[in-house]
């Protein structure tokens, strides 16, 4: 019987509490396939152990992180080898609180690489590190998938605005998920979907509703 995803929150309310539940050591030879059938999408952000938040030890699951945690193509891709070819069927969706996405445009990122130097000098003032601008154009990556809405200074602690831009871009990716033609939502080969933010001051994860899909 593998953990539910009510499981790994349990695990997390204890992480919170400063409990270590996840064991680092190699635990010897492991089946392919993620013991507790879930796949974690989830930030980058360095203050994210995915592991250690959910007590998950190695072999538990797939992680698949970007910045931001954003439902892109490649993650749909990661998703439906992990659901159709090594059998998971639980999906965790986490963004997080203070997350780099919410303070800047990909219209901003894109101009200040392109050598627009208003933007260059924007971005710099916001991180406290030297924008130097490539000054070269690229098709590649399309998109850098900011959060929508008004961008704030770098590292924010969380309020309502920016708990609602991050709600809504979870609410985003499980949408893009549940309604993919490839990902089975209903059943006897469902996947079950839960969306989360995680804060990083407190070390606790909190669900976000589903109400409906999102275009
Ligand atoms: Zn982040």
């Amino acid at each position: 019987m593998s953990m539910s995803i009510d499981d790994c929150l349990n695990n997390n309310r204890q992480y919170a509490r400063k409990a270590s539940l996840h064991t680092a050591a190699y635990p010897g030879p492991k089946p392919i396939r993620p013991a507790q059938r879930l796949a974690v999408v989830a930030c980058m952000d360095a203050r994210l152990d995915v592991e250690d938040m959910l007590g998950l030890q190695t072999g538990d699951a797939h992680v698949i992180r970007n910045a931001g945690g954003v439902v892109t193509d490649d993650v749909l891709r990661c998703l439906v080898i992990s659901h159709h070819l090594l059998d998971t069927n639980q999906v965790i969706l986490i963004h997080h609180t203070r997350c780099g996405m919410l303070a800047f445009t990909d219209d901003l990122l894109r101009a200040g690489l392109e050598g627009h130097q208003p933007s260059a000098q924007l971005l710099g003032q916001a991180t406290g590190r030297t924008f130097v601008s490539p000054g070269a154009g690229s098709s590649s990556p399309a998109a850098f998938h900011a959060f929508r809405g008004q961008i704030e200074p770098v590292d924010a602690p969380r309020d309502a605005r920016n708990m609602e831009r991050l709600g809504w871009d979870v609410r985003r990716g499980m949408s893009a998920i549940l309604s993919h033609p490839w990902i089975p939502t209903s059943g006897p080969d469902a996947v079950a979907v839960r969306g989360f933010v995680y804060d990083v001051d407190t070390g606790l994860l909190e669900e976000v509703s589903y109400p409906g899909p999102i275009s």
